[in-house]
């Protein structure tokens, strides 16, 4: 969003790590043929199929994230919400640059009248019990969508948007991974990248470092400046139950949200789970499952794209009141209690490392950075949000690609 907004006034040249994005090319029922010969071991093997789609394994929990053009944005599911607390407790109103957003940007909730019978059912019995569910907002064409559930490994006919379309007029070289920046004398001389075995050198004017809350604190930290050990992730939980041919798989994933005090329930068919998890040798188009995405406490750190991070007590506490939510939901809908089961616990929501203050609530630049170097991604949030973090990261790199034309355009 950044460089598309700096696009209008300066050159731009995007530096990404990873490759052009493409969808997994095999049906996701194709390769459930494979899952009774036990091939699935190790959720990293999902990258032989979707080279963008890249998957550490923490003791605790996988971590997802995106590697390419697009960013983790291609395997989003969409949602398009806005998640400001935090910001706005320190002093930052983004209320024009959402609203630009809502105008720019195909967010709809006009999905609806796809909705399967379970999934209206899961609805109903959720406002029933007081959830209060809200239809979730969608960076969606409607008409373009084949409800092939593929929405977290890609969109095969792109009516589900995300950040490559604003790339389309942009230089990006790919294959280049930034390394350090030079600083000298407080301003960013040199963009130091690797692309395959050659070292890259780029002079800019202006430098924005946007690797995102997993890769932005290790070239901040390479070019000196100090990230904070506070990262959070958004754990995410499923709880599931088997439901026969109610098709599940064939829905938009979260169709609906119900949110709680620190975290939410959705509706989300778990393909990690569903290929690696052993728990989960049910058939595809037979179980019912509800997502629950935790605001985790901020401890934790990534180093050399490595995490380290444990849930907390608090952390624990507050996915063990999502369980029994869930677990009553499914009940009230005809599970059995014994049938229900848990998913693999993972994240996809990395950021908070070199958090906002109030001090910064105009400028939106860390006096630790360099006059010219800004940071433009989830490393900047100062609290973990339990939400979607995608619309408020673009309403936030508006903001700061206005005042940098304001100062320097
Ligand atoms: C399965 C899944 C579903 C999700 N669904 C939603 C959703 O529906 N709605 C929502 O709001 N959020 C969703 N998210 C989260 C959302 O996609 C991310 O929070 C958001 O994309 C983060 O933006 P970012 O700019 O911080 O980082 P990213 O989008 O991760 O972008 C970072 C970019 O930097 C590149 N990069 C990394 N290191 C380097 C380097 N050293 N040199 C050069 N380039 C580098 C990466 O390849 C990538 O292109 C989802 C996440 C996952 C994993
Ligand atoms: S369900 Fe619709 S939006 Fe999601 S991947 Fe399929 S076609 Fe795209």
């Amino acid at each position: 969003m950044a460089a598309r907004m700096l696009a209008q006034d300066f050159d731009v040249t995007v530096l990404e790590a990873g490759r052009t994005f493409k969808p997994l090319a095999v049906p996701l029922d194709k390769l459930a043929l494979l899952r009774p010969t036990g091939v699935y071991l190790d959720e990293r093997m999902i990258q032989l199929l979707l080279p963008s789609m890249r998957i550490d394994r923490h003791p605790e929990m996988v971590m997802v994230y995106g590697r390419g053009v697009g960013g983790t944005t291609t395997l989003a599911t969409g949602n398009a919400v806005r998640a400001d607390e935090g910001l706005k407790h320190i002093g930052i109103n983004l209320d024009e640059e959402f609203s630009e957003l809502q105008h720019e940007l195909p967010i709809t909730t006009d999905h609806q009248r796809f909705w399967s019978p379970i999934t209206k059912q899961t609805f109903d019995v959720m406002r029933e019990m007081g959830f209060d569910p809200q239809p979730m907002p969608k960076l969606l064409r409607p008409k373009q969508c084949r409800l092939c559930g593929h929405c977290s490994i890609g969109c095969p006919t792109r009516a589900k948007w995300d950040t490559r379309e604003l790339l389309e007029d942009i230089r990006v070289i790919t294959g280049c991974k930034v390394t350090k920046i030079d600083i000298d004398d407080r301003q960013a001389r040199k963009v130091h990248a690797t692309k395959g075995w050659q070292h890259l050198e780029f002079e800019a004017d202006i430098i924005i470092v946007a690797a995102g809350g997993y890769g932005s604190p290790d070239i901040l930290r390479a070019s000196g400046i100090n990230c904070q050990p506070r990262l959070f992730v958004d754990p995410v939980l499923c709880v599931a139950a088997p439901m026969a041919k109610v098709h599940q798989d064939r829905q938009l994933l979260m169709p609906f949200v119900s949110r709680r005090e620190k975290y939410i329930i959705s509706p989300y068919m778990d393909w990690l789970s569903f290929f690696f998890n052993r728990s989960w040798r049910k058939p595809m188009d037979g179980m019912v499952s509800l997502m629950i995405k935790l605001a985790d406490v901020e401890e934790g750190d990534v180093h050399h794209n490595k995490m380290s991070k444990t849930l907390t007590p608090l952390d624990h506490q507050r996915l063990q009141e999502g369980i029994k939510d869930c677990r009553e939901i499914l009940m009230r809908m005809g599970a059995k209690e014994h049938d229900i089961f848990l998913g693999t616990l993972n994240a996809g929501h990395p950021g908070g490392m070199l958090p906002l203050t109030q001090a910064e609530a105009t400028t939106l630049h860390s006096p630790l950075l360099p006059n010219n170097l800004y940071v433009c991604d989830a490393t900047i949030l100062p609290q973990s949000l339990g939400l979607p973090p995608m619309l408020t990261i673009m309403a936030l790199a508006k903001r700061i690609a206005k005042n940098i034309i304001a100062e320097k355009g």
